[in-house]
């Protein structure tokens, strides 16, 4: 039995330890990885002594205390992590705003705390007294939901910088399981200088000790290690009459968790809808930039959100040193910014990286004289776009690659806004879906 796992990312990995742990041969798995380091999004970078994840800033973090827990055991286990506790706010203006905004309009400038109060209760009142439906498109969701005042201040300016198109184009559907509902009465406390704290998920996160979130992956890497042909992109998949070709070589099984979009290059046969619907799905990039700073401390935040647009290109910025000390040398610290991009466009040039600089200060985050150097990653695929044709597009290809036998898994793989816990929740429900069938 062989089968080939194209791509060694974490979903393909734990895949691959999933199916070896239930009892699959080492040597029938086949894992062909493009790069020259397996881990795919969860790679990180280490420079000069400061570490930062490649694709922004990686917390681990689940629901799902199992899944959690194997991810640190594959890694080392509890001693190669610290916990954190997640202290997260918006920068406004020259003042740091409580997150969720919603929950923090208090903090905000008194005419600003006015328009996003106003805004809310409006908005509630509507919804209370009209019963109105939940828009389709995330513009109007966004006023429907948080008003006027919030979408002005913070929710419109904050989604432009992140989705890099107008927000009519994107559907509200995905958001509306995200967004807890903050009672009217906690927006009102807020406003008036009563704390409230909003949900409160995530409220402590681990992280690894040494190498940045790749120390995940490379616990997973060094088990399979000599079952993961590095630099070997997948060029060519074939259906064959009792399995399938892979570069020319044949599998029983494929389990494919490459970017759905690189696939009409890659597997020949593609009905034209089926390729067309995969060229569309529509995703952004990421460019991100570590900041080494020479600063001894940093305030006790763990990453903050940068709606204004005079806070430059940025939308998030991590405080990478303050995730682990083995982020950057004793007495120095660092900055981890990301700012997304259109998907599948040239990523911008090096004038990025002045507006980006320029931005922060604008927002008093950090003076020049006192950055040591900065280094620039960028990867194609970092978010899905929920735009209104999503659906159809990804049904109508994961329909096909499911009945085909080609078992679509990962993030980009299945076109879903996951995180690394849930590519493992998912590869590990996928294993005891095959493992019947692989074993029987
Ligand atoms: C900005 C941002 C923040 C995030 N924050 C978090 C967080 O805090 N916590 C968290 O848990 N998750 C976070 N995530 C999500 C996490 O990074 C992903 O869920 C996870 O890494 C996806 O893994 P994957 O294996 O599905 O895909 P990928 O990591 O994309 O793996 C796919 C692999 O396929 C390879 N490949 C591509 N083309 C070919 C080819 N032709 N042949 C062979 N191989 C190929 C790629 O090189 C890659 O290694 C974040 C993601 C982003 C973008």
């Amino acid at each position: 039995m062989k089968i080939a796992i194209l791509g060694a990312g974490i979903s393909g990995m734990a895949l691959a330890r999933f199916l070896q742990q239930g009892g699959v041969p080492m040597g029938s798995l086949h894992l062909f990885e493009a790069g020259p380091v397996a881990g795919g999004l969860c790679l990180s970078k280490t420079v000069d002594g400061f570490t930062y994840d490649v694709a922004g800033g990686h917390i681990l973090f689940s629901k799902d205390a199992d899944a959690m827990q194997w991810m640190k055991d594959e890694a080392g286990g509890d001693d190669a992590f610290v916990e954190r506790d997640r202290h997260t706010k918006i920068r406004f203006e020259d003042r740091w705003v409580h997150y969720p905004f919603e929950n923090g309009i208090g903090d905000l400038p008194k005419d600003a705390n006015f328009d996003c109060l106003k805004g809310y209760v409006e908005a509630w009142h509507a919804r209370k007294m009209t019963g109105s439906e939940a828009p389709a498109d995330f513009k109007n969701w966004i006023r429907w939901r948080f008003g006027d005042g919030i979408a002005d201040h913070f929710m419109d300016p904050y989604n432009e910088k992140i989705w890099k198109r107008p927000l009519e184009q994107i559907t509200s559907d995905w958001v509306a399981g995200r967004v807890p509902d903050a009672p009217v009465e906690d927006v009102l406390r807020a406003a008036v200088g009563i704390r409230t704290e909003g949900y409160t998920h995530q409220s402590i996160f681990y992280y690894p000790k040494t190498g940045g979130f790749q120390g995940i992956t490379d616990g997973l890497a060094g088990t399979l290690e000599s079952q993961i042909r590095l630099n070997t992109p997948v060029t060519s998949v074939r259906r064959k009459a009792d399995g399938w070709s892979v570069n020319d070589e044949d599998f029983d099984v494929v389990v494919n968790t490459i970017a759905l979009t690189y696939l009409p290059e890659i597997i020949e046969g593609l009905p034209d809808d089926v390729a067309r619907a995969m060229r569309e799905l529509e995703y952004n990039g990421l460019v991100t930039y570590l900041v080494a700073m020479d600063r001894e401390e940093h305030p006790n935040l763990s990453w903050i959100y940068l709606p204004q647009k005079k806070q430059g290109p940025a939308n998030r910025v991590t405080y990478m040193s303050n995730y682990s000390p083995g982020n950057a040398p004793e007495g120095k610290t660092s900055f981890l910014i990301e700012i997304t991009t259109p998907g599948g466009q040239p990523f911008p040039g090096q004038e990025l990286e002045q507006e980006m600089l320029q931005g922060l200060e604008v927002a008093g985050l950090l003076k020049r004289d006192e950055i040591l150097f900065t280094d620039r990653s960028q990867v194609n695929h970092a978010y899905v776009v929920f735009d209104h044709e999503y659906h159809h597009r990804r049904a109508l290809v994961l329909d096909w690659m499911e009945a085909q036998g080609l078992n679509p898994l990962g993030r980009f793989g299945r076109f879903e806004y996951d995180n690394s816990d849930q590519c493992v929740i998912k590869a590990r429900e996928k294993a005891a879906a095959m493992l019947p069938d692989l074993l029987g």
